[in-house]
């Protein structure tokens, strides 16, 4: 847990350099009385540009933050900026430098922590380290940086308690022995229908089923299928048409239906796990499963699932996706080990190597799956632009549908990729790059799965706090507060698109520079080096 210092452990007073003034907040010591309890290590992170203004000393610093400690316990680490703006430092919030520096002095990584800040610095810089961010809003908070948190509690009591409650819920509970032969738990049906994107949401939650289960069967859709061959832990896929899942559903018919049912029953699973979103019903599919004699099945479900469900499992909103499905899985008994990272992941044997290199090259993905969620082309010709003008090397990646977008985006000259990636050869395209600016569609997950860097073109028509890419170095886009939020539109419902329309090229090259992307053209251009990636 990584805290800001004025404004959310104490009182702010502005350029306090008097130990005396320090006054704790309202049952903040008390909130971080319960982390330590937890076994929650702690650190301050906290821009102090008094310092390089000469209001006060180090010395005096060091007091203040002595009696901070006197007052609300000791912390792990003090991470200080004492830099202003105009001196360009790595560390000053937003810059995410303090976050990687804390997290190293806690011997973890920015993708285990959390931080909670009082204004938008804070939580850009975490989400710029790859932590969470919660940000809890003051009087001086503005209202497009409520609007652009992934995460908000009115304030760091509230903030703590849904950390732990999060944290509780992710750990596995005690589940009944469970009959059945062999070691471990026999074989587990996992079910995610819908997107790429929703399927590599699900992977964290797959692997920890794959911990405890001897055998693993994914079912997903045929919109999925690409994704779920990615998986680590998967044995075997099974792809089927879920109409009640899919957005264009074609009519159920009782004879594939019977199909799937043979297939489930086929596979002989002593146990199911079935994941979804929020406006999803798990209930179909469960109760297909119990027609195929699975056993026991888990889902989230508001609505009441009878005897469809053993493990009937609730979720408040706003729960990252992954997260969510995390404590699906734990609800059935399921947990990550404890050593293993709960970020996205991808079977490293089944990325090829990037076809394009050497690395170090911005992705620009411009177009998406959903077409309220991709920016206008003439936005995504003119980021394309900026970032060669920048000195940017730029590819550009699309389906075999956006080969004249990716054409128009690429002709600044970046090197075109449009319709010449599967969904592997793009994660390996974008395992190599330094960054990807893309909008909220499936490749944004890919690059958390491989760890690079994402400028993400958000529309706000879902939450970005549930699909924000997950624990990866993200910079966040595009006008949080536009009339679509939270309308779940796939076509933008207000002319012009205003939400990603207004996206000035110039901020995607600052937010690659907050990211620490900088330009490395003069150093190599980009080269394509194999003609890999399929044509489909
Ligand atoms: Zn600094």
């Amino acid at each position: 847990m990584l805290l800001d210092r004025d404004g959310t452990l104490v009182e702010d007073v502005p350029f306090n350099g008097d130990p005396e003034k320090v006054r704790p907040l309202p049952g903040v010591r008390a909130a971080l009385d319960r982390l330590r309890a937890a076994g929650l290590r702690l650190g301050v992170v906290t821009n102090q540009s008094g310092v390089a203004r000469g209001l006060f000393s180090g010395s005096q610093m060091a007091a203040v933050h002595a009696r901070v400690e006197q007052l609300l316990g000791p912390f792990g680490t003090w991470r200080v900026c004492p830099h202003e703006d105009a001196d360009g430092c790595g560390c000053r919030k937003p810059a995410p430098g303090l976050v990687w520096a804390a997290a190293a002095d806690l011997g973890t990584v920015p993708a285990r922590c959390v931080v909670v800040g009082d204004i938008g610095r804070d939580v850009v810089a975490a989400a710029a380290a790859g932590a969470a961010g919660v940000l809890v809003p003051t009087a001086v908070t503005r209202a497009e940086e409520v609007a652009a948190a992934a995460w908000t509690a009115v304030d760091l009591p509230a903030a703590v308690e849904e950390i732990l409650r999060r944290q509780a819920a992710v750990t596995p509970a005690a589940v009944a022995p469970w009959p059945v032969s062999g070691g471990g738990r026999g074989t587990v049906v996992v079910v995610r229908a819908d997107s790429v994107g929703d399927v590599l949401v699900t992977g964290p939650a797959v692997r920890a089923v794959a911990a405890g289960a001897d055998r693993v069967v994914l079912v997903c859709g045929p919109r999925g299928r690409a994704a779920a061959d990615l998986l680590p832990g998967v044995d075997e896929v099974i792809e089927h048409p879920l109409p009640w899942i899919d957005p264009v559903p074609a009519p159920v018919d009782p004879a594939e239906m019977r199909g799937l049912v043979g297939r489930l029953a086929a596979v002989g699973a002593d146990e199911a796990v079935i994941f979804t979103s929020f406006h999803q019903s798990p209930l179909p599919m469960a109760l297909l499963l119990r027609m195929a004699g699975v056993p026991r099945v888990a889902a989230i479900s508001d609505d009441y699932p009878g005897s469809l469900l053993d493990v009937r499992h609730r979720v408040p909103p706003g729960v990252p996706e992954p997260e969510r499905a995390l404590s699906l899985a734990a609800a059935a008994g399921y947990g990550l080990p404890a050593d293993e990272e709960p970020t996205l992941h991808l079977r490293p044997e089944a990325v090829p190597p990037s076809p394009v290199g050497p690395p170090g090259y911005v992705v620009l993905h411009p177009g998406s799956s959903v077409p309220s969620r991709a920016c206008p082309p003439e936005v995504a010709v003119g980021i394309g632009r900026a970032l060669v003008d920048a000195g940017h090397r730029v590819v550009v990646t699309g389906t075999p549908a956006e080969r004249e977008l990716t054409a128009a985006v690429a002709g600044a000259g970046g090197v075109d990729l449009g319709g010449r990636t599967g969904l592997a050869e793009l994660a390996g395209v974008i395992a190599d790059a330094a960054a990807v600016v893309v909008g909220n569609t499936g490749p944004a997950h890919l690059a958390a799965a491989v760890g690079t860097p994402v400028v993400s073109l958000f529309a706000p028509t879902v939450p970005f706090g549930q699909w924000a890419p997950y624990r990866v170095p993200t910079v966040r886009l595009g006008d949080p507060t536009a009339a679509c939020r939270d309308t779940r539109a796939a076509t933008c419902p207000v002319p012009g698109h205003p939400c990603l329309a207004g996206i000035q090229p110039a901020d995607v090259v600052a937010a690659l520079r907050l990211l620490g992307v900088t330009p490395d053209r003069a150093a190599a251009g980009v080269a394509v080096t194999a003609t890999g990636g399929s044509a489909r």
